[in-house]
């Protein structure tokens, strides 16, 4: 179901969303060779609590995966494209990049958003995949707009992303937020201008374009939440919450 928001509802989303910038400004500031993405995760899951909110996908459950996700960040680094669990194993290294999605709640409402950060020096290619995806994710906002469709976000998306020579996933996308972390619309990274869902002032969406460097395959890890390029190329993600306006979009998470 699609949901409407009311000044009262937006008060708390537009709380919910500074959380979450302010989780990934301090990822912005901890990522660096030698660190561990466990201890990322911790940060995040301390800044939250004081706060006095609630992580949102820490616990949150899929029907195919036996274990709900453990953590407060998704960290997934270089091939890992979305939902990487955070290991204390997991350490990470000079030209190395990392995608990090978090979302959390507060009064009952919801905020979700994620950067791909260098680790140090990367190389022009790894450059250029961050570049090119973060480009997509702002032309995609400024696709948003009441009167817009859903089909005319994917488009703007697509139009940057297949040019470049990445590849998108299209196995994932964004989607509505509220009340709940996942809502009614879908918001694919592709699409046809004019077709899916009409936008209106009030509706909340998360943007978050995931490119990667080769083929468009991808395929999970053992851990059955690590989603991965089957071809061991990299991935990048971005993504922000909004609000759909009269003229354009209010980015209610505001990490940049
Ligand atoms: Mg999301």
């Amino acid at each position: 179901m699609i949901t409407f928001k009311n000044s009262r509802d937006l008060e708390k989303m537009r709380h919910a969303g500074r959380i979450v910038a302010d989780i990934l400004k301090l990822m912005r500031d901890m990522v660096r060779p030698g660190i561990d993405t466990l201890t990322l995760d911790e940060a995040a899951e301390n800044l939250v609590n004081k706060e006095g909110a609630k992580p949102a996908f820490k616990g949150y459950k899929v029907p195919w995966v036996p274990v709900p996700f453990p953590g407060t960040i998704c960290a997934s680094v270089n091939d890992e494209i979305v939902h990487g669990i955070p290991s204390r194993g997991r350490i990470l290294q000079e030209g190395d990049i990392i995608s990090i999605d978090t979302g959390a709640s507060i009064d009952g409402y919801y905020g979700d958003a994620a950067c791909t950060f260098a680790v140090g020096k990367i190389s022009e290619n790894r450059q250029r995949l961050l570049d090119i995806t973060f480009e997509s994710l702002h032309v995609g906002i400024r696709a948003v707009r009441s009167g817009a469709t859903i089909g005319d976000i994917g488009y703007a998306i697509e139009k940057i992303v297949i040019p470049s020579g990445f590849g998108l996933v299209r196995d994932y996308a964004g989607h509505g937020i509220g009340r709940r972390l996942h809502e009614a619309p879908q918001v694919p990274n592709y699409g046809t201008p004019g077709s899916g869902v009409t936008l209106r002032p009030g509706m909340t969406i998360c943007v978050e374009p995931m490119v990667m460097s080769g083929a468009e395959e991808v395929k999970n890890l053992m851990d059955q939440w690590t989603v991965v390029t089957a071809d061991g190329g990299d991935a990048a993600h971005f993504e922000h919450t909004l609000l759909v306006t009269d003229d354009g979009a209010e980015i209610l998470t505001p990490w940049e």
